[in-house]
């Protein structure tokens, strides 16, 4: 059970209360993106993911034999740093290694569950992947780099690099698709948010058309790489979340058209 109110030392000013945010935020613990469930302080715009609030002091990690990994608000080693889960950069709260060549995890990638399971279809998290990832047509350990972990399904033929969905969802953000939400509330439309408005519904329908239209061999692929893409976003960002739901159409039309 999760407590409702915390003092965190980031922020000594308020307590922070554990509460829904209908909007992305970013955290002010790890600076990555978050969704719902949060510690938030809403005088003062402050946000913490779950994982960073109350972190684990020493954990280890099924992908690291032999690696302690330690809770820091910022990597005690200098230069860039890149987590191992995800591949983006370390900006803030960071698990860490004391080995030489230190591995990093940032907390909510650190709880990232090893199995995925619903709607007909399981998904393990991976090192390597023998699969493409649907996104970036690549491997893991193609001669692009290596990305991060992935998610993978049972029969090998969905596979999402976490990497490559965040980047899809931070895309997303950035293109102002959460603010049509919240525009239709408070009425405060900017032209973003307005000409998302008008494209959002068209690029939805088309794309369902997509789904409809096409046979029904397509029309199950698609339907499975929405599940997928469902569980690895409910993976990342949080509990089932109904905005998902127009977003995720919106990344199948993406994927159908690349
Ligand atoms: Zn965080
Ligand atoms: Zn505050
Ligand atoms: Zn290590
Ligand atoms: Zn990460
Ligand atoms: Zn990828």
């Amino acid at each position: 059970m999760l407590t409702t109110k915390i003092q965190h030392p980031s922020h000594p000013l308020h307590q922070l209360k554990l509460e829904r945010s209908l909007v992305p935020y970013i955290c002010d613990g790890c600076k990555e993106l978050g969704f719902e469930t949060c510690y938030q302080c809403q005088i003062c715009n402050f946000h913490l993911h779950k994982e960073c609030a109350i972190p684990s002091s020493s954990f280890y990690h099924r992908f690291f034999k032999g690696c302690e990994f330690k809770f820091y608000e910022e990597s005690p080693r200098l230069g860039v740093r890149v987590c191992d889960g995800c591949w983006r950069d370390v900006r803030g709260f960071v698990y860490q290694c004391s080995h030489k060549k230190a591995y990093d995890l940032q907390p909510p990638c650190a709880k990232l569950p090893k199995t995925l399971a619903g709607e007909g279809v399981k998904l393990e998290l991976k090192e390597n992947i023998k699969s493409k990832c649907l996104k970036c047509q690549s491997r893991s350990n193609s001669n692009k780099g290596p990305k991060g972990w992935s998610y993978v399904s049972s029969c090998g033929k969905y596979c999402f690099h976490v990497a490559c969905v965040k980047e899809m969802f931070y895309e997303a953000w950035e293109m102002g698709y959460f603010d049509q939400q919240k525009s239709d509330l408070d009425a405060n439309t900017s032209g973003l948010a307005v000409a998302l408005q008008r494209t959002v519904p068209s690029t939805l329908s088309s794309s369902t058309e997509i789904v409809q239209q096409s046979g029904g061999k397509a029309k199950h692929y698609w339907n499975m790489v929405a599940s997928v893409l469902r569980l690895i976003l409910f993976a990342i960002f949080g509990d089932p979340i109904t905005a998902f739901t127009t977003l995720i159409v919106a990344l199948i039309q993406s994927l159908a058209t690349n």
